[in-house]
């Protein structure tokens, strides 16, 4: 299930359902502590064994994880999975993100993922970036082709996006700037992905928007990191969730469904992939993916 750099022909096969060869990635965080990193080596072990396309590490606000990123990329590229780091650019400098991406193709990582993140509390200065589309530009200007680079999308719209429209105007400066691929924030409306895939095709935007799927395992979490990020949780659904109380396991098993089920339903339409926010959790993503018989 390699995943080869997307070009023009290939992309507009991947919109035909019965053509698209799927893409299938994992999110880790990195460690934060010895047996955390234990911990993440067997969740990465049986992750790995489902082949999937890559692996990406995220990297904390204001550049707080750069090495504990930079380690556990070159870690799980070493063992002979493809790995993709995050890299968020604001409250940095040019010369820090050169020399970030000095270190990533050193290492033979040709795979990234470009963000604007957010700004650390009681840090003021946005530094020499101010949007992801600037990352873009400048990791094209400083290596090329070198990367490839995958950005955020936000069908449900970003939080702090002025408009619906702004943001999605803003969404193609990412593409125009050289972005090869989109990962999307998560969601659990599918009308909402499906209608800005819509409106990409329609503005010319041709490079996969793979949905970001995150796991239902609890909800307080879940609902403190929604409304965060401004991912909404369907009414009915909340409802339910809040019914089960502290009853983890129907919280679980009403997750499992609900996931699936819309995986299965943006796989059948017109989906490229799914991205799987993992929590450095391998039993929910596998429990999904088995329903799904992937
Ligand atoms: P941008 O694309 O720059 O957009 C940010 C906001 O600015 C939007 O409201 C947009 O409409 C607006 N905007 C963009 N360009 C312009 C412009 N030129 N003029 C005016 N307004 C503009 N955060 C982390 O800290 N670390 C991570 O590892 C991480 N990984 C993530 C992975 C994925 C797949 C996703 C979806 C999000 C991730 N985030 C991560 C969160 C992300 O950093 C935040 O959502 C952040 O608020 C926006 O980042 P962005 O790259 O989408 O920013």
């Amino acid at each position: 299930m390699g995943y080869t750099l997307l070009t023009q022909p290939i992309l507009n096969e991947m919109h035909t359902p019965e053509k698209h060869s799927q893409l299938f990635s994992f999110e880790f965080y990195p460690p934060k502590s010895p047996e955390g990193a234990i911990s993440l080596q067997q969740v990465y072990s049986k992750l790995a064994e489902l082949n999937p396309d890559f692996f990406s590490v995220t990297f904390g606000a204001g550049g707080s994880t750069r090495d504990k990123t930079f380690d556990t990329v070159v870690d799980i590229q070493n063992q002979g999975t493809a790995a993709a780091p995050h890299l968020s650019c604001v409250a940095s400098t040019k010369a820090n993100i050169r020399s970030i991406l000095k270190d990533y193709q050193d290492n033979g990582i040709s795979k990234i993922v470009a963000l604007r993140g957010d700004l650390p509390s009681g840090m003021m200065s946005a530094g020499e970036f101010r949007f992801a589309n600037e990352l873009v530009e400048f990791i094209r200007q400083e290596s090329g082709d070198h990367f490839e680079i995958h950005v955020a999308a936000y069908p449900e719209v970003h939080p702090q996006s002025e408009s619906a429209t702004s943001d999605f105007k803003n969404f193609k400066r990412k593409v125009d700037a050289g972005a090869n691929a989109a990962i999307t924030q998560y969601f659990y409306n599918a009308e909402a992905y499906f209608y800005f895939v819509d409106k990409c095709e329609k503005s010319g935007i041709n490079i996969p928007i793979v949905p970001g799927i995150m796991p239902i395992t609890q909800y307080t979490q879940l609902f403190r990191f929604s409304e965060m990020c401004g991912a909404d949780i369907p009414r009915w659904m909340r409802k339910r969730l809040e019914s089960f109380g502290d009853d983890k396991a129907s919280v679980q098993a009403f997750g499992l469904d609900v996931v699936s089920e819309l995986c299965q339903r943006l796989l059948d339409q017109c989906a490229p992939g799914l991205h799987f926010y993992t929590m450095n959790q391998s039993v929910p993503c596998l429990a999904i993916l088995d329903r799904l018989k992937i």
